[in-house]
């Protein structure tokens, strides 16, 4: 079985902008091509999963989600960095219309992106590690198994003020680059 690295996506990657869907307003976080890049020489997964709840709230369309990614994708490319795979959740529990407004699996904190793509990368979801920003993101990988990291960027300074009694990712970097560097360091 393989191994990956999860990266929640505003606020890791890319920075954080509310609702974002304009490829135009994307704007890398320093050091994340650099970080997905040393990955990919390692042959190791990089996999974001992302909720876009805008899509169930009707802010913009789930193809809109596809050019964005596209967009990160062209932008990450520049930097010689690659995405192996995108998931994103477009549902909201309670905004919005069906087929978008549904209790999933797959809106962290639940962990159903991280169980799909451990089946669809043949994952052994306890070697993983999962980098986010917020709590939601924490408690997916937790819930999947995954080893967790938090970032200071995006939501992530201010999520671990409110959280850190409550749960402790293996490691708290300030940025995605350090993140990695720490996973690469060892050697996972
Ligand atoms: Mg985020
Ligand atoms: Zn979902």
């Amino acid at each position: 079985m393989n191994w990956a690295v999860f990266l929640d996506r505003d606020g890791v990657i890319n920075e954080e902008v509310t609702y974002l869907s304009d490829p135009g307003s994307l704007r890398l976080i320093p050091g994340a091509a650099v970080a997905i890049s040393m990955l990919n020489r390692q042959a190791i997964p990089v996999i974001v999963v992302t909720n876009q709840a805008g899509v169930a709230r009707g802010y913009y369309p789930e193809s809109q989600v596809a050019i964005l990614h596209q967009g990160l994708a062209d932008r990450l490319a520049v930097e010689d960095a690659r995405i192996d795979r995108f998931y994103y959740c477009p549902h909201h529990p309670t905004e919005g219309l069906p087929p978008y407004r549904i209790l999933c699996e797959c809106r962290k904190p639940n962990p159903g992106m991280l169980l799909q793509a451990a089946r669809d990368f043949d994952l052994d979801l306890s070697r993983c590690t999962l980098i986010g920003d917020k709590a939601s993101d924490l408690v997916a990988g937790w819930r999947a198994g995954c080893q967790t990291i938090l970032v200071e960027t995006g939501y992530g300074k201010q999520e671990w003020l409110r959280w850190s009694e409550e749960f402790q990712p293996q490691h708290i970097a300030c940025d995605v680059l350090e993140a990695v560097e720490w996973i690469v360091s060892r050697g996972v």
